[in-house]
């Protein structure tokens, strides 16, 4: 019986490139969607784009096209960058598609319908962030800038809005999320929004007057729906709401967003679906920043390094694994080119590129290309499959900092098996049935490691798999089958997996 898991990551502003600080996003939550494909989940996994955004216009504008063009041109460029980084996004999003438009307009009904006086009219003064598109209360303000855009300048702003009744909602989102039935990890991000539903929420505007570009307002074609109450329903419009059908995919499983708009995913995305009657989410994943010098890498913060060079130093899949293993999908973490050179060259290259290549070179060597069949070897195969429960046990929890460490915690203790076996010894001295044992251990280690770093690095694991276990699926659904089936196989020859780099960098 597989179980459903419909994830969903962020979807961004069309405003400019992405950066690393987009990708860490995409490649940690895909990552998150080919590990559970591979404990046999039924994943479907959501990306997409936030395009109602006010700077579209002055983009479109300052670019010369409409806005469309300008969305239009933006989405295809993000799409192409996380085809480039293998995102495995089964749908892809766009807020100004007419399936989204259709949803927002039937949330807002349904919440009319269910809760009338939850939604109703007021006037609004206050100071708005374009970086952020909402208003800033005194507590985000900073010497008169937004905490997440010190550049930017926040603008003063009078109108008559829509108002959604937030602060009916508190009590309940606060029990659920103490009571774990709406899951908000990691801890300290719980905890963030713990503390500011026990301070009390103040009711929020959700329509912005006369802007052209935008979701009309129903039954208020002077107002459209204020950007982050569309954007938020981008998850519901995805699974075909409101036409019937839709609970095959909702609720969502898991949102992954950035630590900076929790506000956003854990307050005020559940109390809009408790006044539309609709199940919450099962849970957010808040991760942290991409941080260059310990400051965060953002357009308005300024980018130090962009996509295209950091994917250009060592290939996309050091870039996923780099990412994962130094960055991490917690808290922030230092993007540098002289840990990912390091990390590259004893962990990829050094450690599981060697140990891949040096095993399967004596295969041949020593055994023509076939695994030999022999028994598991103690205490080697005992510690592999204590890493590989830890590794597991990370993954499930969205630890995938420390998957990615038992991924080369495996590769070594594997070289350090090949060492003190010394094959080269058993060989010259005709232990025939030792070598068959070290042989037949180390092959069926490759085979976990490529399953192991699939989720990780999909071209790499999958240049592993098609040599060791040529003519064999790479099993959803089973961690262990693949191993147990190549003995007595023919392997392929060992594939230069991570090159060392053709010029030394400064
Ligand atoms: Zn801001």
């Amino acid at each position: 019986m597989t179980a459903k898991f419909f994830l969903t990551t962020a979807i961004d502003y069309s405003n400019g490139e992405p950066h690393l600080g987009h990708a860490l996003e995409k490649i940690g939550a895909d990552c998150i969607a080919r590990y559970r494909r591979l404990r046999g989940d039924d994943v479907h996994f959501l990306m997409g784009m936030d395009e109602h955004s006010q700077s579209v216009i002055q983009a479109a504008a300052a670019g010369g096209v409409t806005p469309q063009a300008w969305v239009d041109r933006m989405a295809d460029t993000f799409a192409r960058y996380w085809r480039e980084l293998h995102c495995s996004n089964d749908d892809w999003i766009r807020t100004t598609q007419p399936r989204h438009a259709g949803a927002v307009t039937a949330f807002l009904e349904q919440i009319r319908a269910h809760r009338p006086n939850d939604l109703f009219e007021a006037e609004y003064e206050g100071l708005y962030c374009t970086g952020c598109e909402e208003f800033k209360t005194d507590a985000q303000i900073v010497d008169g800038h937004c905490i997440e855009h010190p550049t930017l300048q926040l603008v003063r702003t009078k109108e008559r809005n829509h108002f959604f009744r937030l602060s009916a909602y508190g009590d309940r989102v606060l029990e659920l999320i103490r009571s774990g039935e709406f899951s908000v990890e990691p801890a300290i991000r719980r905890n963030e929004v713990l503390r500011l539903l026990e301070s009390g929420l103040q009711d929020i505007s959700i329509s912005r007057q006369r802007q052209a570009w935008g979701i009309p307002f129903p039954g208020d074609p002077q107002q459209t729906v204020y950007v982050w109450f569309d954007a938020l329903i981008n998850y519901l419009s995805a699974t075909g709401f409101p036409k019937p059908g839709f609970e095959r995919l909702w609720p969502a499983d898991l949102h992954v967003v950035g630590k900076g708009i929790t506000r956003f995913h854990c307050v005020i995305w559940p109390a809009m679906l408790l006044a539309a009657n609709l199940p919450l989410p099962r849970g957010v994943w808040a991760h942290g920043y991409v941080q260059w010098g310990g400051a965060k890498m953002s357009k308005s913060a300024g980018v130090a390094v962009t996509l295209s060079e950091a994917i250009a130093r060592h290939g996309p899949d050091a870039l996923r694994y780099f990412l994962l293993r130094e960055v991490g999908f917690d808290g922030d973490g230092d993007f540098t080119w002289e840990q990912f050179d390091a990390r590259y060259t004893s962990e990829l290259a050094n450690t599981l590129g060697n140990l891949v290549s040096r095993v399967l070179s004596m295969i041949h060597r020593y055994r023509g290309g076939t695994v030999p069949r022999a028994p598991a070897a103690q205490p080697f195969d005992d510690e592999v499959q204590q890493s590989l429960a830890a590794y597991e046990k990370a993954m499930e929890g969205h630890r995938l900092q420390l998957g990615a460490a038992r991924l080369v915690e495996v590769a070594t203790l594997a070289n350090a098996y090949v060492d003190s076996t010394a094959p080269w010894k058993l060989a010259k001295e005709g232990r025939d049935k030792e070598l068959d044992v070290v042989l037949s251990n180390l092959a069926r280690t490759v085979v976990r490691l490529a399953i192991l770093a699939s989720p990780f690095m999909p071209e790499k694991a999958r240049a592993i798999w098609d040599v060791v276990c040529p003519g064999l699926d790479l099993a959803p659904g089973s961690f262990d089958r693949a191993v147990g089936e190549i003995e007595g196989r023919a392997v392929g020859q060992p594939p230069i997996l991570f090159p060392k780099p053709a010029v030394e960098r400064a």
